[in-house]
């Protein structure tokens, strides 16, 4: 008989855990994941590959674990996914593989992402497939997910590929923007590490754009060129009193905590003070990472203030849930209108207004409404505004031949990642706008397809 819930996964309690920055989840130990991978039917006809956008080939991984081939079982899901450690901790399954499974229609379905992540944590033996070499270079732009997978599904092609990374660091948002807590750095670079070792040479602190322009690739004889340079550009609330010392967009907050490490200050030298009282605007994943590590960091109080209701917020579910029982507070309906500072121009609090929800907008959500009338003010001595992200125009701006749509990002064709210019392409954020690491490599598997497919037709 088949339980009809998950098996639970053991998590850090949170009274001990907003005090660190060790990971939330701890992973499945060897029993409870043969236990729940027991749960698996094997169907001959899997919905939850139809749900994976890199179709990882899932009931064949999971009964690899339950024959404990656990090195075996990563070499399967790493067939399409380069990233497995990392989508077993971050991919939205409820909407992806286990919202298709099975057995979720008359219970729980499988837990497909902790067992991914299973199998990618207990492989002791990383399988590096032999590859001929074609000696043709390929150039990718950002060492994102979307990047890494384009890049990874090339080098095993044969090309030989480099991948430009503006930052210090290999990752993407997976190294400089989820925080510690949620994905450890040390799993990034370690899926990182083995991309390398497939071929691929990330080239960190090199800025497309300033240092090289794509024409300039295009001359050093790279013969296709995959865009994955994310949408990095924060976006601001455009009220008064933004630019006071204390703001941050979350992006630079996150960065500073999660690349530059400030959490472990004076060892690593970026400091930042939090203070007592912390408001973070927003209710996507990226204020609730910015809520829990400014609690983490030490505020008493947090504050998410966001203009809609719980249940329009674009969080995940698990994510909210982790937060509240951080003791995040949560002001829903609440819009901020102006920052007030003092005479160092240090932010001291905000004036909220309380607000209604309308009739729905262009996103089929209810349009937040103010109610008059209804003004009052939080003290906080943070501000962190996570409203959500824009393209970065740095790659492209000396490079009107590769069209951007009215917000800046690059338009592609959606299967092939085909952009206006020849030979080069692109994919993920960049192209999609903020989304998920799965669709951002759902977009690189399927252009190297497409780039191998024009670098065959036209270097014959
Ligand atoms: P990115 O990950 O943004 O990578 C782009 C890379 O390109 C960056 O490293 C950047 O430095 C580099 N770059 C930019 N410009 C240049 C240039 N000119 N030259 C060279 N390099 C350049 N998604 C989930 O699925 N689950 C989550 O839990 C989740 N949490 C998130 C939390 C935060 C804080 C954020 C910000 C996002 C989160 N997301 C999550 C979204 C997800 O991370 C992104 O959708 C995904 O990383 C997009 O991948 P990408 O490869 O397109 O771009
Ligand atoms: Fe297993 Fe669910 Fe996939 Fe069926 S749909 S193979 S039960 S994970």
């Amino acid at each position: 008989m088949i339980k009809k819930e998950k098996i639970k996964m053991p998590v850090q309690e949170p009274e001990k855990r907003v005090k660190n920055f060790e990971e939330v989840e701890l992973g499945f130990t060897e029993e409870q994941a043969l236990e729940e991978a027991s749960r698996c039917l094997q169907c001959k006809n899997p919905k939850c590959v139809e749900g994976c956008p890199v179709k990882v080939q899932i009931p064949e991984f999971i009964k690899l674990i339950c024959e404990k081939k656990y090195d075996a079982a990563a070499k399967k899901i790493k067939e399409t996914n380069s990233l497995p450690a990392v989508c077993g901790r971050v991919c939205p399954q409820e909407s992806q593989c286990e919202g298709k499974c099975v057995l979720g229609k008359k219970g729980e379905p499988v837990s497909i992402g902790r067992l991914e992540r299973f199998a990618a944590d207990n492989e002791k033996t990383v399988y590096i497939p032999e590859i001929k070499k074609n000696n043709v270079k390929v150039a990718v732009v950002g060492s994102g997910p979307g990047g890494l997978t384009a890049a990874s599904a090339l080098a095993q092609k044969g090309y030989s590929v480099t991948a430009f990374e503006a930052l210090n660091k290999a990752g993407g948002v997976l190294t400089y923007g989820i925080p510690e807590f949620r994905l450890p750095k040390k799993i990034v670079e370690k899926e990182c590490d083995y991309i390398s070792q497939l071929g691929v040479n990330i080239k960190c602190n090199y800025v497309i754009g300033k240092i090289y322009t794509i024409d300039d690739l295009i001359k050093k004889g790279y013969k296709a060129i995959f865009m994955a340079n994310g949408a990095g550009l924060p976006k601001f609330l455009n009220i008064s009193g933004e630019n006071f010392i204390g703001v941050y967009s979350a992006n630079e907050f996150l960065t500073r905590v999660n690349l530059m490490k400030s959490y472990k200050f004076p060892e690593y030298d970026t400091p930042i003070d939090v203070g007592k009282n912390v408001a973070v605007f927003g209710g996507g994943n990226v204020a609730m990472d910015a809520c829990r590590c400014a609690k983490r960091l030490g505020a008493e109080n947090v504050y998410c203030v966001y203009r809609r209701s719980k249940i329009e917020m674009p969080a995940r579910a698990e994510e909210i849930k982790h937060a509240e029982e951080e003791g995040i507070i949560f002001n829903y309906l609440t819009n901020p209108i102006k920052f007030t500072g003092d005479s160092n121009d240090r932010v001291t609090g905000v004036e909220c207004i309380k607000m209604e929800l309308g009739e729905p907008d262009a996103s089929g959500r209810r349009k937040p409404v103010e109610i008059k009338d209804s003004n009052f003010f939080m003290n906080i001595d943070t501000a962190i505004i996570a409203i959500g992200q824009s393209s970065n125009p740095i790659a492209v701006e000396n490079q009107p031949d590769i069209k951007t749509n009215k917000w800046g990002y690059i338009i592609a064709n959606e299967i092939t990642g085909e952009t206006s210019k020849l030979g080069v392409y692109a994919g993920g954020d960049i192209v999609t706008g903020a989304a998920t690491v799965i669709l951002a490599m759902g977009a690189g598997l399927n252009a190297a397809k497409y780039i191998d497919e024009y670098i065959q037709k036209n270097n014959s």
